[in-house]
């Protein structure tokens, strides 16, 4: 890890550099980081679970490439779009991803499970807010490898 060593908290945005930190933090700021991305995730996929439930009938394009079929029953497709113009980085999710729903929702679910407690609990908190766990930024962990 490249130092000083840059932490962001995900709530708040706060950002620091840390010229002092053990392997412990660092083995959790990489651990933090990945589950932050799933957990990101996993709000998006709870979004879509819930488009599918209300409209199962769904026509949706961004909606369909990743059910890979259209089911039967309701349908509002202004509704459908609403959504998904009101959930933050839910369009951008769907536009560039590719995966099939069924089996990538409870593979997500799964995942952040196991690490929640580790991270929720977790030894490094952003000191303005106090709960929250810190993450390092994208581009600096991009340049960890
Ligand atoms: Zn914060």
């Amino acid at each position: 890890m490249p130092i000083p060593v840059q932490t962001v908290c995900p709530e708040c945005g706060d950002t620091k550099a840390l010229d002092q930190i053990n392997d412990e933090q660092k083995q959790f700021l990489l651990e933090s980081t990945s589950y932050h991305e799933l957990y990101t995730e996993l709000c998006h996929l709870k979004t879509i679970d819930q488009i599918l439930r209300r409209f199962p009938g769904t026509k949706n394009r961004l909606i369909v490439s990743k059910t890979k079929r259209i089911g039967d029953g309701h349908d509002d497709p202004e509704a459908v779009k609403q959504i998904i113009r009101d959930s933050p980085g839910l369009h951008d999710f769907l536009a560039k991803s590719s995966f099939l729903f069924s089996a990538r929702f409870p593979a997500v679910a799964k995942a952040v499970g196991q690490t929640e407690g580790n991270v929720q609990d977790g030894i490094m908190k952003c000191e303005r807010c106090g709960h929250q766990y810190l993450i390092l930024p994208f581009d600096y962990y991009m340049a960890c490898g």
